[in-house]
């Protein structure tokens, strides 16, 4: 069965607790529109109170270390963003991957740790300005997303019966991200209906039809319908747009 659109807004590095009121408009109206699934990641001091108030949207995390505890100053682990109320982590943004360095092996390392403290995973992949250019985009992104993704089936879909209950993927290409630019319904549609037949290559014709895969890159209310209605578009992974409520749930309406 398909599932509804998914509309994740991610916060980013912004909001206190003045935000809390933009949460709550949200959740507000999502639960007007529960056709379509609307969550919300704010930054990780914001997780517990969204997930205080919100009664509809699902809450989570833009990111978590891959160890379970320890001496990692600064750092915070899957279990600690399940306990203040995440449902789902964001894993492999490629703000983390290029401003942390973070690689391949180290998003794989973070998304069994999110799978196994019980979180679903939105894992991210998308190419940068220079490889489109050099016409490597799908070659990249599909080895970029088989490096990031667990490889151990039981892991993906710890005691659930369908890997799509747990992963979700986001295709965002870099130069799209916060610039205004958004890739071309074709090249959307390309590179989702790759990304679609390498997921059914990995879980099989029954799960890899139903994983849902994101687009991202400065979709905003005017753009969302034609982004939302390309083939293979599951829903999509909004940053500067998601701060209001007013230009968030615009999107999800569109969908
Ligand atoms: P943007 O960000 O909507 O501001 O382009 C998307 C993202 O980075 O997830």
């Amino acid at each position: 069965m398909p599932q509804r659109p998914y509309i994740v807004g991610n916060w980013k590095m912004h909001g206190t607790r003045a935000m809390l009121s933009e949460a709550r408009a949200i959740d507000r109206a999502a639960q007007r529109h529960m056709k379509v699934e609307v969550a919300l990641a704010p930054p990780y001091t914001l997780i517990h109170p969204v997930h205080r108030e919100a009664e509809q949207i699902g809450v989570g995390a833009q990111d978590c270390h891959h160890e379970d505890g320890g001496a990692h100053t600064g750092d915070i682990s899957a279990a600690m963003v399940a306990d203040a109320g995440a449902k789902f982590v964001i894993l492999g943004h490629s703000e983390r991957r290029q401003n942390h360095a973070e690689s391949d092996e180290i998003v794989r390392a973070k998304a069994e740790a999110a799978l196994s403290a019980g979180l679903r995973i939105i894992l991210c992949c998308g190419e940068s300005e220079e490889t489109r250019a050099a016409g490597d985009a799908v070659a990249f992104v599909k080895e970029q997303l088989k490096a990031s993704l667990p490889a151990d089936h039981a892991v993906l879909t710890n005691g659930s019966a369908n890997a799509s209950e747990r992963v979700t993927i986001a295709y965002e290409p870099i130069w799209a991200i916060g610039t205004g630019n958004t890739a071309t319904v074709e090249d959307i549609a390309e590179m989702h209906g790759e990304i679609r037949a390498l997921l059914i290559e990995l879980f099989g014709e029954e799960e890899g039809p139903e994983i849902r895969i994101l687009y991202g890159g400065s979709v905003k209310p005017e753009n969302a319908s034609q982004i939302l209605s390309t083939a293979e578009v599951g829903g999509a992974l909004v940053g500067g747009a998601s701060l209001t409520a007013d230009s968030l749930m615009g999107i999800a309406l569109a969908a």
